[in-house]
């Protein structure tokens, strides 16, 4: 697979930073984030890299050379004029007859390559993948809205409706492109990837798909966040939050926790979240640990809700937390209930699994999809099926006072569970805040 490298953007916004220096070669940790951007491509065997330049291109090409010292191949292609990101790219199609990893110049990131690639493989409908995170200021944040299985159905531009439910899903800048995307790019003129060709794949016969990570990425084009950038690298932050490295993750209960209403929620207008969880989730999020709920919805076996019906209860809950600037990064349900015989029930769904909770089927899969470090991790619950389940997955456990309050007398636990008045206090022991 070949890579290109978009390095042609200007960094107005950094001021003198960039006045006679391109963005890309900004140094983070003693090296560009160019030489960052080679040296993950490189680990992952890509070592057929093009480089789109423009602003101050004969640097970037004076600086990085042709690659050898780093045991891959860089040519470059230059611009004469800024075209934007898509109109870059009509120098390619002569030169690239597959599917090609893009990057953008200006930002820094730590991701696992082959697992971005895997995912993109298996839609195989897909024009090109783009990589989407959270955004902690998701107001003022372009966003992608998505079907279940993550095809992008539309593009929601800021700034939002205050109404707006909406999927915290920021563009990260970085794709996996099929050739086919090519056609879609205006033949003349200046023209943006996200702004003008998405648009086009979009009301075409194309998908676009998102692949969302936990990983690092982020832009450093205004002083505040290359500072930010470059605090996180020298703290280790970057490569600590790869999927290469095992994590710890804090698994929530989500009623009764996060939410009002210990048993369940049907209607959307229940869906109320508790203010201390907003706070507690936003510490998680500037923590190593992953935030990842794990809960039973027995209400769509009893056929009292959808599947439609939870996502958007979950986008409500997304939408809530994305305004107080935190998120979860998955949240894991399990939709069975195991009594039959009840008047509208879905049948399919009424049977004894491995993940309703105290089962540990849901904490199995977080586990495996997020390369989680089990022995630091934590389960924060309000009933006794959530603390026999961390029991059950050798997990240490946190109860709360609100919800069940862990008074629901439905497991016997081996151990009487250590109970905090709410998320807040949970997240802040593990945290030792
Ligand atoms: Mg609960
Ligand atoms: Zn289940």
């Amino acid at each position: 697979m070949k890579a290109v490298i978009l390095a042609g953007g200007k960094g107005t916004r950094l001021g003198s930073l960039t006045a006679d220096m391109p963005k890309p070669l900004i140094a983070v940790g003693g090296k560009s984030i160019l030489e960052h951007q080679i040296l993950l491509l490189k680990k992952y065997g890509i070592t057929d890299i093009i480089i789109l330049t423009g602003h101050l291109g004969d640097q970037i090409a004076r600086y990085v050379g042709d690659g050898s010292r780093w045991g891959v191949s860089i040519t470059y292609i230059q611009e004469s004029e800024s075209q934007g990101t898509a109109g870059a790219l009509r120098a390619l199609p002569e030169r690239i007859k597959e599917d090609f990893l893009l990057l953008s110049g200006d930002v820094m990131a730590h991701f696992n390559v082959q697992r971005f690639l895997n995912w993109h493989n298996s839609r195989t409908q897909a024009v090109a993948t783009v990589i989407v995170h959270p955004s902690n200021h998701p107001m003022d944040s372009d966003l992608v809205e998505v079907d279940a299985d993550m095809k992008i159905i539309n593009l929601l531009r800021r700034p939002h409706s205050p109404e707006l439910l909406f999927r915290n899903l920021g563009i990260a800048s970085m794709y996996i492109m099929t050739p086919a995307f090519f056609s879609y790019i205006p033949q003349y003129g200046k023209c943006d990837i996200e702004r003008d060709v998405f648009p086009r794949v979009l009301v075409g016969s194309g998908a676009l798909y998102a692949y969302q990570t936990p990983e690092y990425l982020r832009d450093m084009g205004t002083p505040d966040r290359l500072g930010r950038v470059r605090k996180d690298y020298s703290a280790g932050t970057i490569a600590a939050q790869s999927f290469e490295t095992k994590r710890p993750a804090i698994f929530l209960d989500r009623d009764g926790v996060i939410n009002k209403g210990g048993n369940g929620v049907t209607r959307l207008e229940d869906m109320e979240l508790y203010e201390e969880a907003k706070q507690a989730i936003c510490r998680i999020n500037s923590s190593l640990f992953l935030s990842i709920v794990v809960t039973n919805q027995p209400v769509l076996a009893k056929g009292l809700l959808s599947e439609e019906g939870l996502y958007q209860i979950h986008k409500k809950m997304e939408t809530e937390l994305g305004k107080a600037g935190a998120a979860v990064d998955a949240i894991y349900y399990c939709p069975h209930h195991p009594k039959r015989g009840f008047e509208g029930e879905i049948a399919e769904l009424k049977i004894i699994c491995g993940c309703r909770k105290p089962e540990i089927g849901l904490l199995t899969r977080a586990t495996e999809e997020f390369n989680i470090d089990l022995t630091r991790s934590v389960f924060i619950g309000d009933s006794t099926a959530d603390a026999k389940a961390a029991e059950n997955a050798g997990i240490r456990f946190i109860g709360v006072k609100t919800g069940n309050g862990l008074q629901d007398g439905t497991y016997e636990l081996a151990h009487t569970p250590h109970v905090v008045p709410t998320i807040a206090d949970a997240v802040d022991q593990v945290l030792m805040l």
